[in-house]
């Protein structure tokens, strides 16, 4: 079937199909049959017009009674539409002329918006889907659902609203679903207790009920983590066939005496990341790691050690930052105790020229052993003698490009990339399948766990009694408000205000300092250091307090408007306190009246500490695109697997990829060889590519 004209289709001529292609990219009649609902609508969904309330976001769906024209100080668009109960009016003020030719009496609608009130029940502007009659009926007698596709103005003018695709889709299904072939064999699918995936295309469209939609979604989503699991698994043997490098390991002796010496053992997370980093090392093809663990849990201690056998061995290691900060402060600890044989060096952006030539000729004769550095490491100048080992410290800060322009500069170079924020198990089985990942769990003994309280902003009294009690025994505190870039202006306009209302009204005889991003270096530094010093109290802020601000005395953290964090940001900012040897609190403010979902962040820190499952759960509130930076219009990478709740599949499919990877010679198996049909062609394979594509 692949390469099957949309004009094939009875009522696709060149025309439609070029606003197919153009509007949605469904160049094929496969491609028609990939482009699945956006979502369903049930019956439960559907509101009578009589019950509808001015204010309300409601979907209705009903008969159009009339639609005109009409002259009201401007000219705009009226469709009365009923149903049994009531009727409605939705109002248009531009597309007139659009609008006058489909909205036509005596068709069904399906009208979603937000009810207003003017001489009747009136929507302005609502988004509306055509659907004929009997989608609607059986919606509404028997209870099915409704497929609803996403459309576009241009395709609807094309006529393909919900209504004109599933006739069309409804045709590609009777005379092409019977020439869809299964990629996977019917032990793979018995064993998964997976549908076919004619049946689930079929299914997808037009299912029965909501658990029919989900059967076929499940089998949708088999796929498509299925072929990544492949895809990977496929890749990491080439890779392994095609390096022969004699160990990376010669000895391990100078790591050890690091380690002994350094003023604290190893927590045994620390010691079993090294084991495991020098076990890849010790492979014939390069590693290919991410080692994981919150701030403060000691990354850079392991990465070093791992410097150290890599040079040992006779080559070179590079580790780089993504702020000069980071990586001034990297080199400076480096140097303090490495022993005196490794030679470092240090390379930013503000190098001077002659320290720059200096340094470059010692990384070039193989001088200089254990570089470090920001994005000045990937420059072209930079030429190592025989770099062998890469650190990438917070990795999500750097792009895939940059990442192997730097391996580009060794041969067989062994690539350790760190990350505070952790991956969620879901996805790190999938998009990021590529790297195998140590995590740092345990804390080193030293930190305290910090103590975290929620509270409604109607109790700010009493937070700010607290805050006077912790101030009385000699701490200080940070008290946090958001600055979201859309509304900067606003938010920047409410830090002053509770600066200034903090400064006279509740602590007129302590010390408020204030702090945001607008404020030039000087200012920001001078109001650090007072801060450090001890001289103040309470530091209001944005988030802008800087990475690396370690105060120990600094134990409390009020984060006001807490329901306008992300998890992530949240866990973050409370990483600023529980670093001395006091308690410490992290107290989370919020109105009293919030969405439920915002409550279900705050109580989830208020649960755990544990940026592991913190990562999960944000996962779940959020979806996966907003970690991987990657959802564009509330899409995910992923159009059916839901990495939030799918990890079964996950684990399933991953398994049945391994086993046919083993077996790859298996004739059985030869409709997956690669180049083969995968049956994920159209959008499907363009979306595998684009997942395939961030991997590579
Ligand atoms: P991160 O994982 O955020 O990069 P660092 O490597 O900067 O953390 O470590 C934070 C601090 O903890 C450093 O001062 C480091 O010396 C110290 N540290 C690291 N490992 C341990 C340990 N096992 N016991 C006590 N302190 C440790
Ligand atoms: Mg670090």
């Amino acid at each position: 079937m692949p390469g099957v004209p949309l004009t094939s289709i009875r009522g696709i001529g060149p025309a439609k199909a070029a606003v197919l292609e153009s509007g949605a990219a469904i160049r094929t009649v496969e491609d028609l049959l990939y482009y699945t609902p956006r979502r369903y609508l049930d019956r439960s969904e559907l509101k009578k017009i009589s019950d509808c309330m001015s204010g309300e976001e409601v979907t209705i769906s009903g008969v159009i009674k009339r639609a005109a024209s009409i002259w009201r100080s401007r000219e705009m668009f009226e469709v009365e539409v009923s149903d049994l109960s009531g009727t409605i009016t939705a109002v248009f003020f531009s597309g007139i002329r659009f609008f006058s030719k489909i909205f036509i009496p005596g068709e069904n609608v399906l009208l979603s918006g937000k009810v207003s009130f003017f001489r009747g029940l009136q929507m302005v502007h609502p988004e509306f889907d055509f659907l004929d009659e009997t989608s609607i009926d059986r919606a509404l007698n028997t209870g099915r659902i409704i497929p609803l596709y996403k459309s576009s103005m241009e395709l609807k003018k094309a006529g393909f609203d919900s209504r004109g695709f599933r006739r069309a889709v409804m045709q590609a299904i009777e005379h092409y679903a019977g020439t869809i072939r299964d990629p996977l064999s019917d032990p793979i699918l018995e064993r998964n207790r997976l549908l076919p995936l004619e049946k689930a295309i079929r299914n997808i469209h037009f299912p029965e009920s909501a658990a029919h939609a989900e059967e076929a979604r499940r089998r949708l989503a088999f796929n498509e983590i299925f072929f990544i699991q492949y895809y990977l698994s496929l890749r990491r043997m080439t890779a392994r066939k095609n390096f022969s490098r004699k160990s990376g390991v010669r000895s391990v002796a100078l790591a050890e005496s690091f380690i002994k010496n350094l003023p604290f053992a190893l927590t045994a997370d620390q010691a079993k990341a090294f084991d495991e980093i020098i076990n890849d090392m010790r492979q014939p093809f390069p590693m290919n790691r991410m080692l994981q663990g919150d701030v403060g849990s000691g990354k850079t201690v392991v990465a070093i050690a791992a410097s150290l056998v890599c040079i040992e061995s006779g080559q070179q290691a590079a580790i780089m930052a993504p702020t000069e900060i980071l990586a001034v402060q990297h080199y400076n600890t480096a140097i303090k105790t490495l022993p005196q044989q490794v030679t470092c060096g240090l390379l930013t952006g503000s190098t001077k020229q002659s320290g720059r030539n200096e340094i470059l000729n010692q990384v070039k004769s193989g001088a200089c052993s254990l570089l470090f550095g920001t994005h000045s490491l990937i420059q072209e100048q930079v030429n190592f003698k025989d770099l062998g080992l890469i650190v990438i410290d917070e990795q999500h800060r750097f792009g895939v490009q940059q990442r192997a322009t730097l391996r580009s500069k060794g041969s067989i170079t062994d690539l350790l990339v760190m990350t505070a924020t952790p991956i969620p198990r879901s996805l790190s089985l999938t998009i990021y399948g590529d790297l195998d990942i140590s995590s740092i769990k345990e804390k080193p003994a030293s930190r305290q766990p910090v103590k975290t309280l929620a509270f409604p902003e109607s109790r700010l009294q009493g937070v700010y009694n607290s805050i006077r009690r912790y101030i009385d025994q000699g701490r200080q505190v940070y008290y946090v408000l958001p600055l979201i870039e859309e509304s900067e202006k606003l938010d920047l306009k409410s830090a002053i205000e509770t600066y200034n209302h903090l400064k006279k009204n509740v602590f007129p005889d302590r010390t408020v300092l204030l702090m945001h991003g607008r404020l030039k270096q000087n200012e920001k530094d001078t109001v650090m250091e007072s801060f450090r010093s001890g001289a103040a109290d309470i530091l209001v802020t944005t988030t802008v307090i800087e990475v690396g601000v370690d105060i120990p005395n600094a134990s409390v953290i009020i984060i006001h408007h807490a329901e306008r964090f992300g998890l992530a940001q949240l866990h973050q900012l409370r990483g600023r306190v529980g670093r001395g040897e006091h308690q410490s609190f992290c107290v989370l403010v919020h109105p009293d009246n919030i969405a439920e979902n915002s409550m279900e962040r705050i109580k989830t820190m208020t649960e755990t500490e544990d940026g592991f499952i913190i990562a999960e759960k944000d996962l779940q509130l959020r979806g996966d695109g907003q970690i991987t930076g990657t959802r564009q219009h509330g899409h995910s990478v992923f159009e059916f697997m839901d990495p939030g709740t799918d990890m079964e599949l996950i684990l399933a499919a991953r398994r049945e990829a391994a086993l046919v990877t083993e077996r790859i010679t298996d004739p059985e198996l030869e409709i997956l060889e690669p180049g083969r049909s995968w049956g994920l062609h159209g959008p499907g394979e363009l979306r595998t590519g684009h997942i395939l594509a961030m991997l590579s």
